[in-house]
């Protein structure tokens, strides 16, 4: 349930969308706040300016959530974002171990309002193979006592 507190970080989170774009940067904003709603750190898309296919600000956050934050410390922290996070950064956000995501624009919303950002090509995967070969790396480095 998204409260008036978390409604005040969410509009932070579109200003910081809105400066972007007066940056010339992609339109996508986030902040990451502590449970008081201290603002712990702020990042913006900067794909462009960066030629960085990462440069979205849910990840960079995630990163430095798990880089500057105890496990304990991040489970209590929540990611307010202009948009929902997509599958790169929501995967991002899991293994950053951030308890909570709250977001302005769902991804449907923000297809309607640009069609181009739904447009992604189809990834074929062929897998899996070679699995007598590739467990050994894997058994070597998780064998009991190491
Ligand atoms: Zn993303």
């Amino acid at each position: 349930m998204i409260t008036p507190a978390d409604e005040a970080l969410l509009r932070r989170a579109v200003d910081l969308a809105a400066r972007a774009v007066d940056l010339g940067d992609a339109p996508y904003g986030s902040l990451l706040a502590a449970p008081d709603g201290t603002v712990l750190a702020e990042a913006h898309n900067t794909v462009r300016r960066d030629r960085d296919i990462t440069a979205h600000p849910e990840l960079k956050l995630a990163r430095w959530a798990a880089r500057e934050l105890d496990p304990a410390g991040a489970a209590r922290t929540t990611l307010y974002t202009s948009c929902e996070p997509c599958g790169m950064c929501a995967g991002a956000l899991v293994r950053s171990g951030l308890g909570r995501v709250v977001f302005a624009l769902s991804t449907e919303q923000l297809v309607e309002l640009n069609p181009a950002s739904g447009d992604w090509p189809v990834l074929l995967r062929d897998g899996p193979a070679l699995f007598a070969e590739a467990r050994v790396p894997i058994e070597s480095y998780y064998a009991p006592g190491r």
